[in-house]
């Protein structure tokens, strides 16, 4: 992989889904790969650690970012400022890593304008209401929220289209199985172009 760019994949899933047992799953099945750590000014839930998880700030600090022009795309979403640090995305990519963005579509879709090339795949669960069920087996949440972040999905299922691939999360090891394989067809796809150099 000498001198190669690393490619970016966009990863987006309704809340309750389970975007991130998912990609975590992937992590032990594929090499050369970065998820990004978002800022937000969300509360951290029980067990979520800052750098790890996210960069938990508060709405001035995120603002102050925004003004300096430090993220590549940031969104509000169920009251909350998400955004993602460019500085980390662009070092890992030009290292040669991979690099998810596991966001929301709002953010997605700057990103798609920003960088046309990425690949853009979408999480679902089998059934819509399985959300319901998980965000409050999860017991993360009070029911006002869980009621804004189901609203908010139904508003996301919207922009499928968008995407290039849908994943349907009915089985977690299948579910990463089948974004691996995505990846590495995407590797092909742009690696082999450099033996027409030679
Ligand atoms: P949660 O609060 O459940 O961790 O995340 C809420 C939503 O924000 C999810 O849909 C998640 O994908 C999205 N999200 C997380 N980080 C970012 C980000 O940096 N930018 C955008 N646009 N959305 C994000």
């Amino acid at each position: 992989m000498n001198n190669r760019r690393g490619e970016l994949f966009v990863v987006t899933g309704p809340s309750g889904v389970g975007k991130a047992t998912v990609l975590g799953r992937l992590m032990k099945i594929i090499s050369n790969v970065y998820i990004s750590i978002s800022a937000t000014t969300r509360k951290p839930r029980e067990g979520e650690i800052h750098g790890k998880h996210y960069f938990f700030m508060d709405r001035n600090e995120f603002e102050k970012l925004i003004e300096n022009d430090r993220f590549l795309e940031y969104a509000e979403y169920v009251g909350n400022y998400y955004g993602t640090p460019a500085d980390s995305v662009e070092q890992m990519l030009a290292n040669g890593k991979d690099v998810i963005l596991e966001i929301e579509p709002q953010g997605a879709l700057k990103i798609k304008e920003k960088c046309p090339d990425c690949t853009m795949l979408f999480i679902i669960p089998p059934c819509f209401s399985d959300l319901e069920f998980r965000l409050r087996s999860r017991g993360t949440e009070s029911d006002e929220v869980i009621a804004k972040r189901l609203e908010k999905a139904k508003k996301e299922y919207e922009y499928v289209d968008k995407y290039d691939y849908i994943v349907v999360n009915d089985d977690i090891d299948k579910a990463a199985d089948e974004i691996r394989c995505i990846m590495l067809a995407s590797r092909y796809r742009t690696e082999k172009r450099k033996y027409l150099m030679r």
